[in-house]
């Protein structure tokens, strides 16, 4: 049988709808509407209130407008150069003209017909007439009563190249007249009316066809909680999963590596480490598997509480799997790690790409028999040919660069593992709930005493010798230090690549010739990558010149400068993940950031981060100023693309959101209320999409 038969008309295809043809139908998709339900959810991007234009004659310079005026005039000169310029003379009946001028789309000139309607948005000037530049411009057809295209507040959409506002503007009223009674509401009907939201129909709209702004204004609150309510749901679930799970292994919390850990440490653990160790302790001895995030700032110390952890699993006769996201801080993890537990008799193997055939079968086969009990790597620990004999905890150190999908596959090694996940980005709350929502959250809130705070200074290329003056005299007192080159594009011989190489070479020639230079980047073999890394944390190079690939890890206590090249490049969270590399040790230690940008916004940023040593701060500035992509990357960030929601501004409704949804949850785990069940089958729906 079709498919297609089965499904809903308004899950179908948009195809269906009056004026979409094979042409149209491919455009459409690029927008992201594919379907009829797509259609009725695709947002405007702003709208105009055309029962109320303003008459050119009160138009004011500066200001963004909507005027409606009949075509008098238009003309298309070359200019030199080869551009063009279209110009348009356009009046209303306050009897003032104004000039539109579009530069280098001489085909408006055909479009445009002398006596024409038209209705032009954009910022009016006074120099040296009344005139816009680039308006975006509709032409008005002669209108019947109730057009969707005037006389009411009207829609402007996102569009691409050849689609025209009235076209889109048209299929969308005829999708919405036709089709919108049909749209599926999965928000519970008594959570709806206790909110005195519209119905679902009313709300979508509203969204295009506002009666009223404030109608506009509730209409996107509702979808939009809709849209942040369905995403709780799921993850709600998934965690109302896990916790009626029972898990097989039992740990012995207390005995005799966590107690040798704990007293051959060289410092005494923070409060804010003791007790989220006790919360990861704790979460074992629970008879459902642990599904933790744990989070803090660089520098807080994550790293021995996991080492702790993992103490705890291996004297109960666990394995433990340890996934990093680079094979840099995989093989950093591993000696680290491997420094904590070796001496008191537990295994530890890296896996990763870097390590011989014939090396790595060994290691392999010693995990599988039970030998190795603790195994470090990047997702090559997803790989088939690595298995367990009797894993039990696992830890993704996941900075953001592992999907869920990657979390879930490396759990399945297990039978029902316990897992910790770890991230050294600080992540704002209303982002870490959406991310995170199916996790307990443990947040490490100090650093360990004695650090001293990072001076953090912004200084412009006239000061570049001065900065060099500094390193010198850092490194002159046998400190060590960085210089952050980052790359865009890291392929073999892009032009930014041989920019850092080159400076490594010049820094090492020129400027530091009584010092040892290092360059370490992403192109390099995993060796000789981890022996320039070695030499750095050994102090036998003292200044090292990297590409970003720092900001994951690296531990040298004794690093006591960075220098941060091109920092408008970086985003404020990035940046500060890249300083904490440094001042991890007891001297006082200086990040600069050089740059002569003058933009405004990079100001702003550049600032704040030379004023700001809270990375949750400015993970919050960041998400608020250039939204929750920057901070996740791209492939979390696609997990997150809600239509209507926007996660730096609405944080109320999520947090509503997720109330409500783990209330009912547990009210109805099951969702077997009849005014949940749009909701079920939705949710269904989407975790088969998931797998
Ligand atoms: P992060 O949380 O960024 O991963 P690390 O675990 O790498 O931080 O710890 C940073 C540094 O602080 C390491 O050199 C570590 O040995 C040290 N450290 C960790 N905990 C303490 C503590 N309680 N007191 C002093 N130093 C500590
Ligand atoms: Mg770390």
């Amino acid at each position: 049988m079709d498919r297609l038969l089965e499904r809903p008309i308004i899950r179908g295809s948009i195809r269906y709808v009056k004026g979409v043809g094979p042409r149209r139908l491919a455009q459409l998709a690029q927008l992201g509407i594919e379907t009829v339900e797509d259609a009725c959810h695709y947002p405007p991007r702003r709208y105009e209130d055309r029962t109320h234009l303003v008459a050119m004659g009160d138009l004011r310079p500066g200001e963004l407008a909507t005027v409606r005026g009949r075509l008098l005039a238009r003309q298309l000169r070359r200019l030199r150069g080869g551009r063009t310029l279209v110009e348009a003379t356009v009046s209303d009946d306050s009897g003032v003209s104004l000039h539109a001028l579009w530069f280098n789309q001489p085909y408006l000139a055909q479009q445009l017909t002398v006596g024409d309607e038209l209705i032009l948005y954009g910022e009016a000037e006074l120099r040296p007439r009344l005139q816009m530049v680039h308006p975006e411009l509709e032409r008005v057809e002669p209108e019947e009563a109730g057009s969707v295209h005037m006389g009411r507040i009207v829609p402007i959409y996102p569009l691409i190249g050849g689609m025209s506002q009235r076209w889109l503007r048209q299929v969308i009223a005829t999708t919405l007249e036709r089709h919108a009674d049909s749209l599926e509401d999965v928000l519970p009907e008594p959570l709806r009316r206790a909110r005195r939201w519209p119905v679902l129909p009313e709300a979508v709209r509203d969204l295009h066809f506002p009666r009223s702004w404030e109608a506009l204004e509730t209409a996107k609150q509702r979808l939009a909680f809709e849209e942040l309510f369905l995403f709780q749901m799921a993850l709600a679930q998934r965690r109302a999963k896990t916790t009626t799970q029972r898990k097989p292994q039992r740990y012995q919390t207390e005995g005799p590596l966590t107690r040798a850990l704990l007293s051959r440490l060289p410092f005494t653990l923070t409060g804010s480490q003791r007790q989220v160790l006790d919360e990861l302790l704790a979460d074992l001895r629970r008879p459902h598997p642990m599904h933790r995030l744990l989070q803090g700032d660089v520098g807080c110390g994550k790293t021995v509480v996991m080492a702790v952890l993992i103490a705890a699993a291996a004297q109960s006769g666990a394995q433990v799997a340890l996934m990093a996201p680079t094979e840099l801080l995989a093989e950093q993890h591993a000696r680290v790690i491997g420094g904590f537990l070796g001496p008191l008799g537990v295994s530890v193997a890296l896996v990763s790409q870097g390590v011989p055939a014939a090396e790595r079968r060994r290691r392999l086969s010693a995990i599988a028999s039970g030998k190795t009990v603790v195994a470090v790597g990047t997702h090559a620990l997803l790989q088939r040919q690595v298995a367990f004999q009797r894993l039990s905890l696992v830890i993704i150190d996941e900075q953001h660069k592992f999907g869920v999908v990657q979390r879930a596959h490396l759990a399945r090694k297990a039978e029902i593992p316990d897992v910790l996940v770890v991230t050294a980005t600080p992540i704002p709350r209303t982002l870490a709930l959406s991310l995170y929502g199916d996790l307990d959250i443990s947040t490490i809130t100090e650093l360990p005493a004695g650090r001293r705070p990072i001076t953090t200074r912004w200084l412009r290329e006239a000061e570049r010798q001065a900065l060099y003056a500094l390193i010198r005299r850092e490194l002159a007192q046998g400190r060590q230090g960085y210089v952050v080159y980052p790359l865009v594009e890291e392929g073999r011989g892009s032009a930014e690549l041989k920019a850092a190489t080159q400076m490594a070479r010049q820094l090492q020639a020129e400027i530091f010739p009584e010092f040892r230079v290092g360059l370490l980047h992403g192109q390099m073999r995993p060796k000789a990558k981890e022996q320039t890394m070695l030499a750095f944390a050994r102090g036998e190079l003292q200044l090292l010149v990297s590409t970003v690939i720092v900001e994951v890890g690296l531990d040298v206590p004794n690093a006591t400068v960075m220098v941060i090249e091109h920092p408008e490049r970086f985003g404020l969270a990035q940046l500060h993940q890249l300083r904490g590399r440094i001042g991890r040790g007891a001297q006082p230690a200086t990040c600069a950031v050089v740059s002569d940008a003058a933009d405004e916004t990079v100001r702003r940023r550049l600032t704040a981060f030379t004023e700001t040593a809270d990375g949750f701060e400015l993970a919050e500035q960041d998400l608020q100023s250039r939204g929750p992509g920057e901070l996740l990357g791209r492939r979390q960030h696609g997990w997150l693309r809600f239509r209507i929601a926007n996660l730096a501004r609405d944080r109320a409704l999520l947090e509503s959101a997720r109330e409500e949804a783990l209330a009912l949850i547990q009210r109805d785990p099951d969702l077997r209320d009849p005014s949940v069940a749009a909701l079920r089958s939705r949710l269904a729906q989407l975790r088969q999409q998931a797998t």
